[in-house]
This record gives C-alpha cells, sequence and structure tokens, in this order.
C-alpha cells in the first residue's frame, strides 16, 4: 500500500529546514504533500501564497512524490482526503515539543488513523525560523542562504 504523508505548514517562507524535512521524509515515504494552511494564528501572511506554491513546486520539479497544495480545513480533514494516514512535523527545541505534542492529541482524536511523525531538525538547520526569516527580510538583510535556491 502507498504510504502518503502530509507536512502542513505556514511556509511563510518554506526555508532549508522544510526542504531538509521533506528529503528525509521521502526515505520513509512514497508521497509527500506539503500543504500550506492559513493558520489562524498567523492570519496576515508576509510572501504571498500563491507565489510560494509555486516556489514551492519549482524546489521539486520533475518529483512525482512531491505535492504542493493550499488548504482551508482542519488538517485531519485533508489527510483523510488525500489518502495519507502519516503527518510529518519538524522538532527544533522543547518549545516545538510543547506545541506539537497538543496538536498532535488532537489530531489523533480528530482522525484516529493519522499518526503523527516528528523528524528531529539537521543541526545545521535547528536555527532557521520563517519568523525570524520574514523579520530580517522586512528589514532589508539578505536571508538567501536560508533559503532553497528556487525560494
Ligand atoms: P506552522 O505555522 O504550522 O508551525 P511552519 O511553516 O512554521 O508552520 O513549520 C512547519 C513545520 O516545519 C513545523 O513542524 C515546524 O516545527 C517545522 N520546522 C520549521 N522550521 C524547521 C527547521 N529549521 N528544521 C526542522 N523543522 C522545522
Amino acid at each position: 500500500m502507498k504510504k502518503t504523508a502530509i507536512f502542513p505548514g505556514s511556509f511563510d517562507p518554506y526555508t532549508k529546514g522544510h526542504h531538509d524535512i521533506v528529503m528525509r521524509s521521502l526515505d520513509i515515504f512514497d508521497e509527500v504533500i506539503i500543504g500550506i494552511g492559513y493558520n489562524s494564528t498567523k492570519k496576515n501572511r508576509y510572501f504571498d501564497i500563491d507565489l510560494m506554491v509555486k516556489k514551492i513546486e519549482s524546489v521539486y520539479e520533475g518529483m512525482d512524490s512531491v505535492k504542493v497544495i493550499v488548504y482551508n480545513e482542519l488538517t485531519s480533514t485533508l489527510a483523510k482526503k488525500h489518502g495519507a494516514n502519516f503527518l510529518i512535523r519538524g522538532l527544533r527545541n522543547t518549545t516545538d515539543f510543547e506545541y506539537e505534542n497538543t496538536i498532535s492529541q488532537m489530531n489523533r482524536y480528530l482522525n484516529e488513523d493519522l499518526e503523527t511523525v516528528f523528524l528531529i531538525t539537521s543541526p545545521q538547520y535547528a536555527a532557521i525560523s520563517s519568523t525570524v526569516i520574514r523579520e530580517v527580510h522586512r528589514y532589508g538583510g539578505d536571508v538567501s542562504e536560508f533559503l532553497p535556491y528556487s525560494i
């Protein structure tokens, strides 16, 4: 049976840390769906969502095992629709853990077929955060080092 995983996030912007999680997930799963959600606590995006879809797609050009979608519903519902039994999240530190722990319990409650799989960040990407990148970019700093080439 094909193993499909959803990797949900805001990806505002999509970073080398996110890319690393996707590439490592492809060693485990047959297909990874990158789901760009409208996070209710981060309503106003900094980078245009349609532009970000195009940019992420270009990172995985020619790779049929990676899809990019935008969604505006529960991640657990999205997973069901796509026949995905796995949800991927990245963990950088204990703050991520505290948050992710709660979310994963809720997702399990909402969709008992959904298993959350946590991948610990690779050390070279541990300090990369979309929030910090947005702040540096806003004030004219060069953030290209932290983003995949086509982003
Ligand atoms: P969200 O708004 O859902 O937290 P993000 O786009 O910030 O979305 O992150 C999506 C996922 O990627 C989360 O699981 C987050 O912990 C993980 N992540 C973000 N940055 C990194 C990184 N540098 N290394 C590993 N995982 C990361």
